[in-house]
């Protein structure tokens, strides 16, 4: 049977979710005007997350320190992340995708594959399916998505890629010589900027240059797994099913995006901190907590990596799931592969509200002043908006239970090794 498949991607996410809830309350689009998504101006810790087409303009990148943003462009606008409004926004678009078909895999908090394979009768002309679907997304949800079509995930997503934003694009079989193969090798999905450079220094210019080598040729540049993959990828072959994997009930977890990556430790911890800063004031707020906390990952060649630890208190501290988090990023990232998506979640959850004593009954009294904290926190959040505070890194008790948490960590690994042996 052919296939046939559509991937959705909203443009510039977070900058269109946060411009449509202020264009409804009658606000300026921050999409017509140099502005950006990132954390409390006043503070200038925070980074860009988000920027709009005109802050491009400017030359802002994602990852930057907002003060550096700020010299390139001192109009710039700025909006705080609120990751609930992109929760809130991500489910909404999903929705509406799932009423064209039941298999739809979420591929990120901005994207989704729909399989619309077989679906002929229903909808006979899939390009008009498509620029209905994109049209209903902007008309009920005040955003804008690109729609590519498809045989596969792979072409599907290459050609949602091509000309943004707003815009429905194909990429059949019959238009990978125009439309795929005059492309430069690095616009292929998993080649990262290193690839990149190693095929570029044995002349493979473009997707064109890659689709003519033989499988043994791209194996001795970029390695044997690695080079059947691309093999297959610039010839416009994938055969990977759309998943649809229901939406994990049990667990809680948040993850973000980037357009440009983000290269540094320094910039990937404070994504942290806001990411874990969010998914824990939605844990408390259904009044539960987690035994398991799990970083995962995305670098530029999509490849996925995740890493996860068991935990002997269930928690539903920010600071407590920050400084996990932190280990284990710090445990998962090379330092230099340059990272597409980050994101945490919270899992084995529990709703029983009292917590099995500590051992650690010393710390008990710093975890309940986090736990006032948070509870503050939440409470100004609940009344004035997710918005209203952000939070600050480095403070003394981040830092402490920092070094909490990694000797906490290492004893287990000792103890692990130990009963191997
Ligand atoms: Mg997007």
């Amino acid at each position: 049977m052919k296939r046939l498949v559509f991937h959705i991607d909203v443009n510039s996410a977070f900058l269109s979710w946060e411009a449509s809830r202020r264009v409804r309350d009658g606000k300026d689009d921050l999409r017509l005007i140099p502005s950006c998504i990132g954390g409390n101006p006043e503070k200038r810790t925070s980074i860009v997350l988000a920027k709009s087409i005109p802050a491009k303009k400017y030359n802002i990148r994602t990852g930057e320190p907002i003060s550096m943003a700020l010299r390139k462009c001192p109009d710039l606008v700025m909006a705080e992340p609120d990751f609930s409004l992109y929760d809130k926004c991500s489910k909404a678009f999903i929705e509406i995708c799932k009423s064209y078909t039941p298999v739809v895999e979420q591929f990120s908090i901005d994207e989704c594959f729909l399989d619309m394979s077989g679906m002929e009768r229903i909808y006979p002309e899939p390009i008009k399916t498509a620029y209905e679907i994109k049209d209903r997304i902007k008309s009920e949800l005040g955003f804008t998505v690109n729609v590519g079509i498809g045989s596969n995930k792979l072409c599907a997503k290459m050609a949602s890629d091509f000309e943004k934003p707003d815009k429905v694009h194909t990429l059949f079989e019959n238009e990978i010589p125009d439309k795929m193969w005059t492309l430069p090798v690095s616009e292929l999905i998993s080649v990262g900027k290193n690839t990149a450079v190693k095929l570029e220094k044995s002349y493979v210019r473009t997707i064109g240059d890659l689709a003519k080598l033989s499988l043994q040729n791209i194996q001795s540049i970029v390695g044997n797994k690695f080079g059947e993959q691309l093999y297959y990828y610039s010839k416009g072959i994938d055969e990977s099913p759309v998943l649809d994997v229901p939406s994990k009930a049990k667990g809680y977890s948040v993850e973000t995006s980037f357009e440009d990556n983000i290269t540094t430790r320094e910039q990937a911890h404070k994504v942290l901190l806001s990411i874990a800063d969010s998914v824990a004031f939605r844990i408390r707020d259904d009044g539960a907590k987690a035994y398991c906390v799990a970083v995962n990952i995305r670098t530029n060649d999509f490849r996925n990596k995740s890493h996860q630890r068991h935990l002997d208190i269930a928690t539903d501290i920010t600071t407590e799931i920050y400084s996990i988090s932190k280990v284990l990023f710090d445990e998962l990232w090379d330092g230099h592969s340059p990272l597409r998506l980050m994101g945490i979640s919270l899992n084995d959850i529990t709703r029983e509200g009292n917590e099995q004593m500590s051992l650690f009954s010393a710390s008990d009294k710093n975890k309940d002043k986090e736990r006032k904290i948070d509870k503050a926190v939440d409470n100004l959040r609940n009344r004035f908006g997710t918005a209203i505070i952000s939070r600050g890194l480095n403070s003394e008790n981040t830092a402490r239970i920092d070094r909490k948490h990694k000797a906490q960590f290492e004893n287990k690994r000792k103890s692990n090794n130990g009963s191997k042996q």
